[in-house]
């Protein structure tokens, strides 16, 4: 037998040409998300006003299968797609683990991040409307640097509000946003009506990624059509965009003979997770294999370990429409984590129905046990890893150990979503001893629970 390669990249012309809808394996569909004022299921003329029309119909599509990924966003992909699948072969004899463990690499563009995926997509669909801009809410900043950048490229505005926290503790992401022609706003800001309101409740904020999506909500609405408001996470059109990382890690496992028995992924908002997991779920799903799947998730926002299954605003100000998943309570606001793209109260309702069916696992992990597998990463695989990917780095090696423990040879598949160049604050952090974890108490999460939208879906919950 040939020795597996250290990297396999699949050529331009193997690059799937169309994304895959996980929601079309699903014998049970996700809960339809509800209009917040009518609590009936919504449809393309309630989206339209705040997504582009063809985002708004893939939203809402869950039966076709596969959807054609347009030539022009196939042209945009190619420079950084396809990308690498690459075998941790020094992580594994550092583990010593029979274990083989595999890893998506998606940091390979300016953003850092696995982001660009969706924001290539979204950005190419409100130019094809004739928008002239978006607006958007960003956390760690990955989100805010991939739209923009998706933006430059079709000629678009872009106006990003920063969870307040992250534009102070990360100056050069707001840097790079520039460098792409994005207008970003700390947020809450004085800009919009919600905002304002945030600030006079409560002046010494320092915001959430729930109170920027109602900022940028409110931008887009209020734009006399103009923009459309775009989201990076959550949504089914953007797992449908990110199903590109699951389709090509397939493709180049397929090629070395392998499948996965474990698939692992972080959780934020669910999109990476979500895209990685869609062919190898579908086949789980449709019992032809039967891979394990782990979301990972921190210690400090743990929606899917500790989070309530209910209907809920994707948004702190209760503006966007209500969607059944798991989650804290739009009223929750985790502890300033260092893991900002993984600071959120909900979790994309596709993954949340899988989950509460049973076809997932999930855990979560406290800040030093996530930077402890980051260095021990980094060092082994020359990749400074997001601290976000970290934690499904976290969750490989603990399963790879599980492994040495048993003997197995068990083949284990993450996700590497992104790089930490611009996390610098937490390694210093990690590595003088100063970093902390707040877990929430149990009083702290029922008063994220309290704020669940008392409606008669959410009886008894
Ligand atoms: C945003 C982000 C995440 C989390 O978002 P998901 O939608 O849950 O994938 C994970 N890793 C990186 C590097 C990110 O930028």
């Amino acid at each position: 037998m040939t020795k597996i390669p250290h990297r396999l990249y699949l050529t331009e012309d193997q690059m799937p040409q169309r994304w895959f809808n996980l929601r079309s394996a699903m014998a049970e569909q996700p809960d339809p998300m509800l209009h917040p004022a009518t609590l009936q299921p919504l449809g393309v003329d309630d989206l339209a006003p705040i997504f582009c029309t063809e985002l708004a119909k893939q939203e809402l599509d869950g039966a076709t299968e596969f959807i054609d990924i347009p030539e022009e966003i196939q042209e945009v992909y190619k420079m950084y797609r396809p990308s690498p699948l690459i075998r941790a072969y020094n992580l594994e004899r550092a583990l010593g683990t029979p274990a083989r463990i595999y890893y998506k690499f998606e940091g390979n563009n300016t953003s850092g991040s696995h982001k660009l995926n969706s924001a290539v997509a979204q950005a190419y669909y409100a130019k094809m409307q004739g928008l002239t801009g978006v607006t958007t809410e960003t956390g760690a900043g990955q989100w805010g640097t991939a739209l923009s950048e998706a933006c430059s490229y079709f000629g678009l505005t872009c106006d990003v509000f920063m969870v307040k926290c992250s534009y102070e503790q990360k100056p050069f992401r707001k840097a790079v946003m520039g460098v792409f022609d994005a207008d970003v706003t700390p947020s809450p800001s004085n800009l919009t009506e919600v905002g304002r309101k945030i600030l006079a409740e409560n002046p010494g904020t320092t915001g959430s990624l729930g109170c920027a999506i109602s900022e940028a909500v409110e931008a887009a609405v209020g734009s006399g059509g103009k923009k459309r408001y775009v989201l990076g996470s959550v949504l089914n059109q953007v797992l449908l965009h990110q199903s590109i990382i699951g389709l090509e890690s397939k493709i180049a496992m397929e090629q070395l003979g392998e499948y996965p028995d474990v698939v692992v992924g972080c959780a934020g908002g669910g999109s990476n997770l979500g895209g990685l997991i869609a062919p190898f779920m579908a086949d789980k799903l449709k019992g032809v294999k039967n891979p394990r799947i782990v979301a990972v998730e921190p210690a400090s926002c743990p929606s899917l370990t500790r989070g309530k299954y209910a209907y809920d605003f994707c948004d702190t100000g209760r503006v966007t429409p209500l969607a059944r998943m798991y989650t804290l309570g739009c009223g929750f606001i985790p502890s300033a984590s260092h893991a900002g793209g993984l600071r959120y109260h909900g979790m994309s309702p596709v993954l949340s129905k899988l989950y509460h069916d049973g076809h997932m696992e999930a855990v979560a992990y406290e800040q030093t046990r996530v930077f402890e597998a980051a260095v021990l990463f980094a060092k082994q695989e020359t990749i400074l890893p997001a601290p976000e990917s970290a934690h499904a780095i976290r969750g490989a090696i603990d399963e790879a150990l599980k492994c040495k423990e048993s003997g197995e040879a068990k083949t284990i598949l993450f996700g590497l979503t992104g790089t930490g160049y611009f996390d610098m604050t937490a390694y210093e952090n990690y590595l003088t001893g100063k970093m902390t974890d707040h877990i929430p108490t149990d009083e702290e999460l029922q008063k994220g629970f309290d704020s669940l939208p008392d409606i008669p879906q959410n009886k008894g919950i």
